[in-house]
């Protein structure tokens, strides 16, 4: 290392950011955090994240142990079933998923709002908001400085662009890296779960996850995130007293509007939304939302109805290109800021912890090794660029999330999808084919069998 002790600038308290940040103070390891939201509450972060095995262990391996206690007790129902559907709500496919035996061996069903409250428990004095990184600068005493929009900055040892899909670092450091359309658009939509929204889903839809394979090439997955506490946030009846005591007395709570709620998001080719959908919000975005659903099931139209007009927004889907290794220096990135991905696989998330748990092993072996700071860039870097362009690829592969996906094309596109329901069904009716899928799925997404 450079003889001083390090010290390291993140841009961006998202996901990944603040996983390394609390990896790195964990670890005794200088850190500051530059996040361009003015306030801890900023953006809408309402909707769920599922934060896999592979998410859910390094959060474990960053987070102080109460905290990542407090992050399990936060989490809402995990689901138990993975259901396949029409748009008329036609089961083509249900796999039962596995019991939550150790909560990091099945998907966490995560708020992103309650995420981000727990990710900023206890970081006052790591994170600053309001500010929004412009460009860096080198210096020949090998340190970096971070300038922002509001004319101050910051120097530091290593500069970790955390930045998300449109990175101001990125677009500096790796000026060729290329983000692009995804040629698919989303239309998420919260719904308040009440006893009437609820009555309107059977048990197995409440109690799982489903994907919806829309005839005409409309997407879409509903999930229902129930918490443990109740609309005016209090810990609801029936809940564990450890769980209990640590919601009650942990203070994010009181930044988190995130209740009980279904999640329908749609999603399509993009030339089948309105031009201007970008810039719709509200009712007027869940008017699109259904129109282009007329032909779906009473009950998913009820819900969309029912959804909260200012939860309601559009989503252009973005991907990036890979790009070949760089020579690595005092500069990094992680997550979306390199890796940006569609949600067709649903590790965007998941790999943004996998790169700041990977990043932070090797900052604090090398401080430990005394071993130069750009080897432990590039030992992360070089792991970081093999998985991470390899998600991007599976991502664009799956569930129409690529505007180019067959099921979008005329005539083919119905064949196509036939083609994908028939799979689905046929997999969920064959014993052995039923254990494979699951294994596989648990396998993608990083569970230790
Ligand atoms: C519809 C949808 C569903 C998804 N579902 C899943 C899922 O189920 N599971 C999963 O693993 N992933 C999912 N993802 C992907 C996931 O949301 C992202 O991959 C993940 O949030 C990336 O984390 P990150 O830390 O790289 O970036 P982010 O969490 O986006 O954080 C970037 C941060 O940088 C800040 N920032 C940006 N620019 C600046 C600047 N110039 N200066 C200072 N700060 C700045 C931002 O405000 C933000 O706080 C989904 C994505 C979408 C669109």
């Amino acid at each position: 290392m450079q003889g001083r002790p390090l010290h390291v600038i993140v841009i961006g308290a998202g996901t990944g950011g603040m996983c390394l940040a609390h990896g790195l103070r964990r670890a005794g390891i200088s850190v500051a955090v530059y996040e361009r939201y003015r306030t801890r509450s900023d953006g809408l972060l309402g909707y769920r994240v599922g934060i896999n095995p592979t998410g859910c262990r390094a959060l474990r391996e960053c987070l102080p142990s109460e905290l990542f206690t407090t992050f399990l007790a936060t989490c809402a129902r995990a689901p138990r079933f993975f259901n396949v559907l029409t748009e008329q709500l036609h089961r083509t496919a249900s796999f039962a998923l596995r019991p939550e035996a150790d909560p990091t061996s099945i998907d966490q069903s995560v708020s992103r709002m309650t995420l981000r409250q727990v990710l900023l428990t206890d970081m006052d004095d790591v994170v600053q908001f309001g500010k929004t990184f412009t460009h860096y600068e080198r210096h020949d005493d090998g340190t970096v400085t971070a300038h922002f929009a509001d004319g101050t900055s910051a120097t530091g040892d290593l500069l970790v662009a955390a930045d998300g899909t449109h990175s101001a670092v990125r677009r500096q450091y790796l000026p060729h890296a290329e983000v692009k359309d995804a040629g698919s658009i989303n239309i998420a939509s919260k719904i308040p779960l009440t006893e009437y929204t609820r009555s309107l889903l059977p048990d197995d839809i409440r109690g799982g996850i489903s994907l919806i394979f829309g005839s005409g090439g409309l997407m879409g997955v509903l999930h229902v995130m129930e918490f443990k506490w109740d609309q005016r946030g209090s810990v609801k009846p029936g809940v564990g007293v450890t769980d209990a005591s640590l919601i009650g007395s942990w203070p994010g709570l009181l930044y988190d509007n995130t209740r009980d709620c279904i999640n329908l998001i749609i999603w399509s080719a993009a030339d089948r939304f309105p031009s201007d959908v970008m810039e719709l919000r509200g009712e007027r975005l869940a008017q699109v939302a259904l129109d282009l659903t007329r032909n779906w099931h009473p009950t998913l139209r009820e819900l969309l109805r029912h959804s909260d007009p200012g939860s309601v927004i559009p989503i252009k889907v973005a991907t990036s290109v890979p790009v070949e290794p760089w020579k690595s220096s005092n500069i990094t990135l992680l997550g979306d800021a390199i890796h940006t991905m569609t949600p067709g696989r649903g590790v965007g998330a998941n790999t943004a912890l996998r790169d700041a748990a990977l990043l932070c092993r090797h900052l604090v072996a090398a401080v430990a090794d005394e071993r130069p700071l750009v080897e432990a860039v590039a030992d992360y870097e070089t792991e970081m660029i093999r998985y991470g362009f390899a998600r991007v690829a599976d991502s664009l592969r799956t569930n129409g999330t690529n505007g180019d996906d067959p099921i979008y094309k005329p005539i083919i596109g119905r064949f196509a999808m036939l083609a994908a329901r028939g799979y689905f069904s046929v997999t969920s009716r064959l014993p052995p084919l039923r254990r494979k899928f699951v294994d596989q799925l648990y396998d993608y997404r990083g569970a230790e069998s």
